[in-house]
Order: C-alpha cells, then structure tokens, then sequence
C-alpha cells in the first residue's frame, strides 16, 4: 500500500511522530529525551506551529527543526456549516495533492450549551471496500493517510475553530483497519499525557469487520472503543452489501468481538443501517438480539440510510430505500424489549453531505460510479 512517508521530500512530517520515536530522533541529534515531551507539549497542548515561538528550546534546536521538519500537513481548503445542526465539513488538501474531509459534528445539552465536540476523521483517500450503500466507495482507494496526516485533521480543526474537539471517532473516508499501524501512531500521539488531547476512551474505530486486524488492535495498548458496521445478521445479505463478508463471515467477527471486549474491557457497539423491508423486520431485530447478546455489554447503534447519488444501476444498490420513521421506531422498541441498549444515530450534516456514508468529496468533483 502506497502511503506518504514521514520522510516524504527533503522535510520530516513531524506530527507523525509518537513519543518513543521523537526522543530517538532527538537523541540522534545529540538532545536529551526530555526535548521530546517539551517539544509535544508546544505541538499539541499548546497548539504552536511555528518553531521560533517554542521558546523552551535552545535557539540552535529550533532553527535545526525549522530546517529538517515541517508541520505543514493538512490544508483546509474550504468549510461548510449545516444550516440544519451546526455541522462542519472540512475539505483537506493534502501534501501531494489529494484530498480528504473530515466532519465536526457538536452536540447540545437541553439548554443550548455544547455538551461534547466529536470529529469524525478520515484514514484514507477514498476506499477500497465496495459497501454498496457507501458515497465513499465511488472514489476507489487512492492511498492510505499517515499517521501525520491524520493526527493533523484535529489540530488544524481546532486551530481553525477556537473550540477544543472531545471526542474522536474513525467514522471518515476508508476502513481504518486498512491502514492500522498509521492510526495506532495517531492514537498514542493524541493521547500521550503530554499533548492531552483525548483520553482513549473518546476515541472510537468503526471498521466493516477486518478480523485479523481486529484481533491486533485488542493487543494495543490504546485500548480504544471499538464499532462494527454489522447493517444484518443474514450471511448472504451481508455478502451483497458488504463484499468484504465474503472474506469475513459473522461467526468469525463475531469471535473476534468478543475477544475484544474480553481483552480490553471496553464495550463495543454494532452499527446497524435500517433499510426498509430488507432488514428492518421484527424478526430481523430478533435476530439481532441474538447475535448482539453474544457479546458481553454490546450495545446496538442504529444508523437511518443516507440516499447516495452514484448507485449503480443494478443488483441490491438500486433497491434501497431508508426505512421510514415509524419502522426504525418500532425496530428499536422490539430490540428494546430484549434488553438490548440501542441508540439511533442522529443524520448530523445532511444538508451539507456530511453524514455516514456521503462523504465523497461533492463539489470537488462530480461522482459518477467507476465500479463493476
Ligand atoms: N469503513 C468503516 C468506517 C466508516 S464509518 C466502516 O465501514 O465501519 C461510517 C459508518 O456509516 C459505517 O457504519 C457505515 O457502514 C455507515 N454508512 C455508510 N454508508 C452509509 C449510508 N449511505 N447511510 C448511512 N450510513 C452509512
């Protein structure tokens, strides 16, 4: 997989860096360790940019890093504000190029004071995974993100907006187990004690189910939480919707979640997109029950479909339809009355193309669908 390195041109993409591989680094340089975490403090709890401003560093140690590194990595190049929400989607260019979005989505408290500030960040441009409910596969998979690029879309965020982001989620542009070393640095580097940025429990990855990757992300040391976009228990339904089912059946994923929850301690939550009359049946949220109670503190979010532009004129694509207001109500109430705790994910950004599933880089270039 093509990936920018951290090297990339003459420049070293510093924001890349976790602790371990700054201090070495530095040391190599002839600098004391603790340069490392002085240098983290003014890259990510105090959010300075510029090297000559780090003024607990020697003189000669801050010309040296204007020299060799640079923090110029991701550019926002537009915004845009839902009129509906509050919602903000921002457009990154990227060093080479490329382009991302990336979605800040704020929630209130009942009286209109900002309860929590979650950023929905992208690992990927575009995506190789084909879900077929998904604006984003129209674009293929041009590259994986390194671990500057990724760690750079919630500095520049909050740089950009004044506000301090809480919550994170690997809900943007690609599968995120695609790309897991890349995400795991950003990860240590957002919530290293010395950024303090995010604690790991703010921290949500959702995948389409990567089994093997799943089981390695239960032995990092993160411990983040974990989200499967599951969408149906039915084998072969899944298959259709989903291609990478045909790799990773649900028993297998559905050990691999379990193992997870076992290992880190951390709840995970199935996501689950209501598509009228194809898996939005009492029996469908009984089956789910079944399937969800396997894993110890499951929890299920339901996510309402979000029409996408480009599908392709044949096969299931074609045939799905959001399922209206009184199923999905009634579909939480039957998986309620299992005992299943179940959110209904909220279409923050609609307007603007920024809820699950349509991030495809609208107004960048017109999406047509390229698949088979
Ligand atoms: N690749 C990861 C990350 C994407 S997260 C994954 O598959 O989990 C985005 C969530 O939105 C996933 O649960 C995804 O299945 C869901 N989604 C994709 N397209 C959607 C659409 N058109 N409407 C609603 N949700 C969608």
């Amino acid at each position: 997989m093509r990936t920018l390195p951290l090297h990339s041109g003459e420049k070293l993409h510093l924001k890349g860096f976790p602790r371990a591989a700054l201090e070495h680094l530095l040391q190599q340089w002839g600098q004391p360790r603790y340069r490392a975490v002085q240098l983290m403090e003014w890259l990510y709890a105090k959010g300075v940019e510029d090297f000559t401003a780090m003024t607990t560093l020697p003189q000669e140690l801050r010309r040296h890093l204007a020299t060799e590194c640079t923090l110029q990595t991701v550019h926002a190049e537009r915004w845009e504000k839902s009129q509906r929400d509050g919602t903000v989607k921002f457009l990154f260019r990227l060093p080479d190029g490329a382009a991302i979005e990336s979605v800040l989505i704020p929630a209130e408290d009942s009286e209109g004071r900002l309860r929590r500030l979650t950023l929905c960040v992208s690992t990927q441009v575009g995506c190789p995974l084909s879900c077929v409910f998904c604006a984003t596969a129209s674009l293929r998979l041009r590259r994986n993100l390194n671990a500057a690029e990724i760690v750079d879309q919630l500095l520049q965020v909050q740089r950009l907006t004044g506000l301090r982001v809480t919550n994170l989620v690997f809900m943007g542009m690609g599968e995120p187990l695609l790309n897991l070393e890349a995400v795991l640095q950003a990860v240590h580097i957002w919530t290293d004690p010395h950024s303090g940025l995010l604690s790991p429990r703010r921290i949500t990855l959702s995948t389409a189910g990567l089994v093997p990757e799943i089981y390695r992300l239960a032995e990092d040391t993160a411990r983040i939480r974990l989200a499967i976009s599951l969408h149906t228990t039915d084998q072969a339904l899944r298959e259709r919707l989903m291609p990478i089912a045909r790799r990773y059946p649900l028993q297998e994923l559905q050990k691999a979640a379990r193992y997870y929850v076992e290992r880190t301690k951390r709840p995970i939550t199935y996501e689950y997109i209501l598509f009228d009359h194809l898996n939005d049946s009492p029996t469908d949220a009984d089956a789910l029950a079944r399937f969800v109670r396997v894993t110890p503190r499951a929890k299920v979010n339901l996510i309402p479909f979000h029409p996408i532009e480009f599908v392709h004129p044949t096969g299931i694509a074609a045939t799905l339809r959001p399922s209206p207001p009184e199923r999905i109500h009634a579909f939480r109430e039957r998986l309620r009355s299992h005992g299943i705790p179940v959110m209904l994910r909220s279409s923050s950004g609609i307007d603007i193309k920024a809820a699950c599933g349509q991030l495809a880089l609208s107004g960048e270039r017109t999406v047509t669908y390229s698949g088979p």
